[in-house]
């Protein structure tokens, strides 16, 4: 795996929040990846540091996955220079442990899920400033969202508008950025935004239309943009064979993910377009595969496998499927912004938890754990109900006796 980056983990690692995904948590599937036999190499740059042509020499074959790490652009005014960011760029910094000063008013835009991250990330950022400097005071940041849905109609989940309410994000809803204010020194001074009329068309198309009579400007010292992400693919040349068309998207077989070029596959956000992770493991997967194919020409098939355990006198709860989901437990709003990486959820206790798995379906549709077909995964780990598993590197149990035979068995 080649990666610019200093760490591996993509999106996960530079755009996730750490209020929501714990690093350690990030670093022990790197590692488990790692044991698996896979080589990382971070701070290598494809286009720069190896080219595409290297690989294409050196590898049999190639799957690109390099995401949509690039903040979406937009036109306006006052857009190129100091004060304006883009989110998933803000992110990273804040990642890689270089956050940008901000200012004390912050203007995001954008209407999703990566707005929220941006915005609740810029808020920590200038709360834990402030709090390092002594002045604990709540409203020493104000952080603004403005998008161009309604409530109804924006993207975020609800569980980050309503914790971004909590913790002071004022919304804006129906108002579309116009143009960046800025003084006479070039810095921000705010932002212009014009009401926005319909965001979508009958046909449910994105069509919006703005009042040119109606507008409101947000004072900010900083504006960050989180209105999408898109691939740079600017790394592949022309001549490798890969067609990508002129807005950037790469032609690929949809059943097999391979390129124009036979021996190149895509996989991930770069394939399909940002979605969530678990679209990009699948895909992931759906890539190895033909990888395997293409270098075999062995297909692999999945297959299901029927087992049946009887239970002796198992009984579910009488209306366990009428109960509610439950929420999951949040750290208060204190709490979550004495530290920018403190975690938000805190997780079921054991009693909430028993009564959330007692609301399974039990549509019987179970991994069934293979001990001889393991990928170390960590599956099995992650349910044992009795905790008995656990995974560590083969060379910790090296001085046990009798490991070399249990080894080489
Ligand atoms: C802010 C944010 C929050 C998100 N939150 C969630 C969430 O809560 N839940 C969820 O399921 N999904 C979430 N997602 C989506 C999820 O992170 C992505 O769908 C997933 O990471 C995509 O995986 P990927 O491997 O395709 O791309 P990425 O994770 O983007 O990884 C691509 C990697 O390729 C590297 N790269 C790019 N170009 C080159 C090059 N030329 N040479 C070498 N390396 C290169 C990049 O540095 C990056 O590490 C979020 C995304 C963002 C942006
Ligand atoms: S036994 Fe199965 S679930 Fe457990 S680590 Fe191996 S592959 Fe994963």
């Amino acid at each position: 795996v080649f990666e610019i980056e200093p760490t591996p983990a993509g999106m996960l690692y530079y755009g996730v929040p750490a209020y929501r995904l714990p690093r350690d948590l990030i670093a022990a599937e790197v590692k488990l990846i790692e044991a698996m036999g896979v080589e990382i190499r971070c701070s290598t740059e494809v286009g720069k540091d190896i080219s595409f042509d290297t690989l294409t020499k050196d590898f049999a074959a190639i799957v690109i996955a390099v995401g949509a790490k690039r903040s979406r652009e937009l036109k306006m005014e006052g857009v190129l220079g100091p004060g304006v960011l883009g989110g998933v760029d803000f992110l990273r910094d804040v990642a890689l442990g270089s956050p940008p000063a901000l200012g004390k008013r912050v203007v995001v835009i954008g209407g999703g899920n990566v707005a929220y991250d941006v915005a609740r990330t810029s808020l920590r950022q200038s709360y834990f400033d402030t709090a390092r400097s002594a002045a604990r005071l709540r409203d020493v940041a104000q952080v603004h969202l403005a998008c161009l849905e309604s409530r109804e109609e924006m993207p975020a989940d609800d569980v980050e508008v309503h914790e971004g309410d909590e913790e002071g994000i004022a919304r804006h809803h129906r108002l579309g950025p116009n143009r960046i204010l800025r003084n006479d020194d070039g810095k921000v001074i705010g932002v212009e935004l014009k009401r926005v009329l319909q965001v979508f068309d009958e046909a449910g198309r994105f069509s919006p239309i703005f009042d040119d009579d109606d507008r409101v400007v947000l004072e900010a010292d900083t504006v960050i943009l989180a209105v999408g992400q898109t691939a740079d693919l600017r790394f592949v040349p022309a001549e490798a064979g890969v067609e990508i068309n002129e807005r950037g998207i790469m032609r690929l077989d949809a059943s097999t993910l391979a390129t124009t070029n036979p021996k190149v596959f895509a996989a991930g956000d770069v394939a399909h377009g940002p979605r969530l992770m678990i679209d990009a493991i699948a895909s992931g997967k759906k890539a190895a595969r033909s990888v395997f194919h293409f270098l075999t020409g062995a297909q692999l098939e999945i297959t299901a496998t029927q087992m049946h355990v009887p239970i002796e006198g198992y009984l579910r709860e009488k209306d366990y499927e009428k109960r509610p989901r439950a929420a999951i437990p949040a750290a208060s709003v204190e709490e979550r912004l004495k530290d920018p990486d403190a975690l938000v959820e805190k997780g079921y206790g054991a009693t909430e938890a028993q009564c959330e798995a007692g609301r399974c379906f039990d549509c019987g549709v179970n991994t069934i754990f293979d001990g001889a077909k393991c990928v170390l995964c960590g599956g099995c780990v992650d349910v044992c109900p009795t905790l008995c598993l656990k995974l560590v590197p083969a060379d910790s149990l090296a001085s046990f006796e009798g490991f070399a035979e249990l080894a080489e068995a």
